[in-house]
């Protein structure tokens, strides 16, 4: 822990699993560095405080209604998020930051996430620097800056006949890899896209949970088309400081996960999750199944309630169907992942590829086959598949044969294990750039000169 800064930052984090682990890691990493943290968050899906005595919550009113506090429509949900939170949020804001006049830690600057983009103007309005947190990759992000120029050319709206066609822009996507998301109107969803970049190009800087080595050409190419200070310190989850503290987990974290996997051989496991909130059709759930079941390899799904349509959880799959798997399948509802893919008895990460699971099974070591559901996971399984080459895409919908072959090639064939000698390289990479010198201690170093060289603006506009 370094000495105490005397500055306080305030953090806003995405009320989404996927948001709110990465935000919480990086508050810790700041706080590691000295500095105060306080987290405003939304009633919906708020983490426990008392996890987190080190940092001061404020909780504001959303103003959801039961229906809308939903993931079933993403997209109207984060449009809502940004109607609903601007006055409370604002409100809250003001307060912290007016108090910068008799508190012994002024505020420097907000770090919200970069779907929060209202909050650019309200940081705005009230002189306070706001520096964005970008919890997906930069690769994705790359094609969401291209959005104006992918609808100009025609790729979108997607047309069900040119799926296969090359993205000729964006090498190597093909059109079924770009980032859209199923709404019911599908005009917020650009809407939502164009807001996301341009208010990130408006802020005081850009924060990244990866690294270097591993999206050297996408960092480069925002960097040029975005005139603002980048800081890429991923992955936040291995900062020494970060793996000691807690877990932000919404769901409670089943830990027969890892007794089970105690009593497995190893590199032996197939661990099978699609994070939290991609849902499956009954059929896709009993082909998974089936699939697994063929494969003949231990496996460890995640199966979230409710992540099956109209199912509760279990009931769709055969009766009696883990019973005559003679122990070779455990199904939990939520897994302590992080723990769970650095368990010596798992060879295998079958994932959605949202960011936090691609990067966590990378700084593993472990290969992936692919999934993707919606959204930036088409991107980053591209990217896994075909550009790192650290796992196979599961690519014309699921049907147990597949799934059977798929499983067969990464554990056991030649292929499997060229891609296990990449991931393993792309592993040690991550653990580098953690060190003094590496890239990503580097710019965690520049990020926290950049946050007191903001304090001229910050101080001088509030007095
Ligand atoms: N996760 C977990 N247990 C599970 C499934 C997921 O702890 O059983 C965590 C996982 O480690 C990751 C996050 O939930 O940090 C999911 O984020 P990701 O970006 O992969 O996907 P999303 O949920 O946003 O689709």
């Amino acid at each position: 822990m370094e000495q105490r800064k005397g500055r306080r930052l305030v953090l806003f984090p995405l009320p989404l699993q996927g948001h709110i682990n990465p935000t919480l890691d990086l508050a810790n990493i700041l706080h590691s560095k000295g500095f105060s943290i306080t987290l405003i968050h939304t009633n919906f899906n708020s983490p426990n405080p008392s996890n987190y005595p080190h940092f001061t919550f404020h909780f504001i009113q959303d103003g959801l209604s039961e229906s809308q506090a939903s993931t079933n429509d993403v997209v109207s949900l984060l449009t809502l998020l940004n109607i609903k939170c601007v006055e409370p949020f604002k409100e809250c804001l003001r307060k912290l930051v007016s108090d910068n006049d008799v508190s012994e830690e002024p505020v420097s600057c907000l770090i919200s996430d970069a779907i929060f983009h209202f909050t650019q103007a309200v940081a705005d309005s009230l002189k306070l620097p706001r520096i964005v947190l970008r919890t997906g990759g930069a690769s994705s992000f790359v094609v969401f800056a291209a959005f104006p120029l992918l609808r100009e050319k025609g790729y979108l709206p997607i047309q069900a006949s040119r799926l296969e066609n090359q993205v000729v822009e964006l090498p190597p996507l093909k059109v079924k890899d770009l980032p859209v998301i199923n709404t019911h109107n599908p005009k917020t969803l650009y809407q939502l896209v164009d807001n996301l970049v341009n208010t990130t190009k408006a802020s005081s800087g850009l924060i990244w949970n990866t690294f270097e080595d591993l999206e050297q050409s996408s960092l480069a190419s925002i960097s040029q088309q975005f005139s603002l200070p980048i800081f890429p310190i991923g992955p936040f989850h291995k900062h020494n400081l970060v793996c000691t503290s807690p877990k932000s987990s919404l769901l409670a974290e089943d830990q027969t996960s890892i007794s089970w996997l105690n009593t497995q051989p190893l590199k032996s496991v197939i661990y099978v999750s699609f994070g939290s909130l991609a849902a499956t059709s009954v059929r896709d759930f009993l082909e998974i199944a089936w699939g697994l079941a063929n494969s003949e390899h231990p496996f460890l799904w995640v199966v979230r309630p409710g992540s099956v349509l109209r199912s509760e959880w279990l009931e769709a799959l055969p009766s009696g169907f883990l019973e005559n798997l003679s122990g070779r399948g455990h199904i939990v509802k939520w897994a302590p992942q992080q723990k769970v893919l650095a368990h010596q008895a798992v060879g295998a990460f079958w994932t959605h590829n949202g960011w936090n699971s691609t990067l966590e099974s990378i700084c593993e070591g472990v290969p992936m086959i692919c999934l993707p559901c919606f959204s930036d996971q088409k991107v980053n399984a591209r990217y896994v598949s075909q550009v790192w080459k650290v796992g196979l895409q599961l690519e014309n919908g699921l049907e147990r044969g597949a799934i059977e072959k798929t499983i067969t090639e990464l554990m056991r064939e030649k292929e499997g294990d060229e891609i296990r000698g990449r991931v393993s390289k792309l592993q040690e990479m991550a653990n580098n750039c953690l060190e003094k010198g590496g890239t990503s201690y580097e710019s965690l170093e520049s990020l926290i000169s950049h946050i007191f060289s903001l304090e001229s603006f910050t101080f001088s506009s509030s007095a």
